[in-house]
């Protein structure tokens, strides 16, 4: 969840360590720090609590100009933020900096009666037992940690340097994420790819197990067991434009606007509008696989929860004889469940690195389950260890809040949830409108979002004053809602949840007051009558509420409405959660609230 950075080479190492550190910002963080040798070992550590910019001001005073160190932005999970508790911690000579949880760090810690401990935090633990194998430098350093991890139960990316060894840097992973960016007279390392680019295109990613001696001009790589490992160089595909504002005040309003362009990367390929057919290469089924699938299990976590569940409302309308069960991974994990032959797992994550989603996938092999990847991060550990995957390719998401890997991965699910369809010998007439509106949807997206923002930014400021929010959906625009009320609530921290139109009458029709504001998502089609029934009761009770709605015939007296007035009647409702995309961001904005980094919240969720 937190930042790891480090550089070795001929530069400047405290430029690089900050500015990577500000390129990860967007992960999430609540204190920083840094710690920098120079040729003689001699280490100026600087921490600070809050923002890059605290510990910038602490730079000022101490420059220096060496060429190593390491770098970390902590999302704290043991003690709170403070200063003390920042990484980089200090044993001895060594110093570390840790992404993840040591779970056994209270034993751990009884052993090492020597250390002394500053801070609450169960990363020490590990920088004091690896200083107690390194036994004053008498060994060298990647030993030490070795022996370290070994007794380590938990998760970690760790990168660790010495004051006696001011030449390398030691890292390993299990679970945290760890790239290694290959330069020329220079080597760095982080915990995601966004902090090299700009610097080199080279990187090696580190697996699971798997620890490194990192110095200027070599790497190299071992597992646990001393198993000597070859490092794969791969490519770094993200340019420096993805990952700057690009004229925006926020990442998220970038992201929202881009989706048109990032919706054509998911579909590159993968759709023949004109034969009404889909194709997608990465899951690497076979016709005769595909159409033995009768089961779908879709593993998600927040968002990539609500999209799976979205998918599966989709794909279910068009794919006999298949049930489909989106579930949500951190409970999913522990659950005792029964997986049926012929089944097939989607396992969806922006990051690719989320803990409890990749622990079900995971899981979910054990049992000899297919397992396909939606992932965004090209590399990360999740799109690995699958056994077939489909990228969505939105591109680097800055913002905590996700906007455009949702709905990229709610239509990559749905074509892959056709190329089942089609295998299964499903008639194209009742493909073809799918196939259709999923080729138009870019457009559509692009359209309504130049049509809608204006008036979205206008009523932000009036929904900003209400206390809490209830979204309400039938059929797909259910999930949709649950989507729009995870969005509202985790940037704007508005009190907002969502429900069924059909559930009101079961109890939430209860609370309907002057403090709550309701959306009431009214797509065109079959269900549309009901929904209006259900919010005439809602009227009837003196609701605030905000329609959005492509039904012409609409004349509710609501509050507010908002037409759409767009190329898709059964996608409808992810073009409306475009409006509830930019309805959270626009009250956030009127809150004064932090939009790309909220509080309490990382962007990649590597702890569970
Ligand atoms: N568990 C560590 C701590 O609380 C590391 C947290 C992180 O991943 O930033 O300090």
């Amino acid at each position: 969840m937190c930042g790891i950075v480090g550089y070795v080479g001929d530069k400047n190492a405290q430029d690089f360590l900050i500015s990577g550190l500000k390129r990860l910002e967007y992960r999430g963080y609540d204190s920083a720090g840094i710690v920098t040798l120079a040729e003689d070992g001699v280490a100026t550590l600087l921490r600070a609590k809050g923002k890059i910019t605290n510990l910038e001001e602490k730079l000022a005073h101490a420059r220096r100009e060496d060429r190593i160190g390491i770098g970390h932005t902590r999302w704290a999970t043991h003690g709170e933020p403070s200063e003390t508790n920042a990484h980089p911690h200090q044993a001895g000579p060594i110093y570390l900096v840790h992404n993840g949880i040591i779970e056994n760090y209270k034993e751990l810690k009884q052993q090492l009666k020597e250390h002394e401990f500053k801070s609450e935090t169960d990363s020490e633990v590990l920088a004091a037992l690896i200083d107690s194998f390194y036994k004053d430098g008498a060994h060298p350093l990647v030993n030490a940690v070795v022996q370290a991890l070994k007794l380590v139960k938990g998760t970690y990316g760790i990168a660790v340097v010495s004051v006696k060894q001011p030449d390398e840097i030691v890292v390993a992973r299990s679970g945290s994420p760890l790239v290694i960016g290959v330069g020329h007279g220079e080597t760095m390392i982080a915990s995601d790819a966004s902090a090299l680019v700009g610097h080199t295109k080279q990187a090696i990613y580190l697996n699971d197990g798997e620890v490194a001696t990192v110095k200027s001009d070599s790497v190299e790589i071992k597992t646990l067991k001393a198993e000597p490992v070859s490092a794969k160089v791969e490519e770094i595909e993200t340019n420096l434009s993805a990952i700057q504002k690009g004229g925006y005040d926020h990442f998220l309003l970038k992201e929202i606007m881009e989706q048109p362009e990032s919706l054509i990367e998911t579909l590159r390929g993968r759709v023949n509008e004109r034969e009404g057919t889909v194709r997608l290469g990465g899951p690497g089924l076979s016709e005769a696989q595909l159409r033995k699938i009768k089961h779908l299990i879709i593993v998600g976590c927040g968002t990539a929860y609500h999209a799976g569940l979205l998918a599966s409302y989709y794909i279910e309308k068009f794919t006999p004889e298949i049930t489909i069960e989106p579930v949500v991974a951190s409970e999913y994990r522990y659950r005792q469940v029964y997986i049926p032959k012929d089944s097939v797992a989607l396992i969806v994550s922006q990051s690719g690195e989320t803990a409890d989603t990749l622990a079900c996938l995971r899981e979910i092999k054990k049992q000899g389950v297919t397992t396909i990847g939606i992932v965004n991060a090209i590399g990360s550990t999740i799109a690995r260890e699958v056994d077939g995957g489909t990228y969505v390719h939105v591109g680097p998401e800055i913002s905590v809040a996700s906007t455009k890997a949702f709905t990229s991965q709610v239509v990559a699910m749905v074509i892959f949830g056709l190329t089942i369809a089609q295998a299964k010998g499903v008639r194209t007439s009742i493909l073809r409108p799918y196939v259709k509106e999923i080729a138009h949807l870019p457009e559509t997206i692009r359209k309504t979002l130049e049509s809608v923002k204006d008036s979205v930014n206008g009523l932000a400021g009036k929904y900003a004053a209400y206390e809490h929010g209830i979204y309400l959906g039938r059929d797909t625009a259910y999930p949709t809602a649950m989507e729009g009320a995870l969005k509202l609530k985790e940037i704007s921290y508005v009190d907002a949840n969502a429900y069924a139109f059909g559930e009101l009458k079961h109890g939430p029709l209860a609370l309907i007051d002057d403090r709550f504001f309701e959306i009431a998502l009214l797509p065109k089609g079959e269900l549309y009558d009901k929904a209006i029934s259900n919010l005439q009761e809602v009227l009837a009770r003196g609701g605030h509420v905000l329609a959005i709605t492509n039904e012409e015939s609409f004349d509710l007296p609501v509050d507010d409405v908002i037409r759409l007035d767009v190329d898709a009647e059964l996608f409808a409702p992810l073009i409306m959660n475009l409006v509830l995309q930019l309805l959270a961001y626009y009250v956030t904005v009127a809150k004064g609230y932090d939009v790309d980094q909220p509080r309490n919240l990382a962007k990649s969720v590597t702890v569970e």
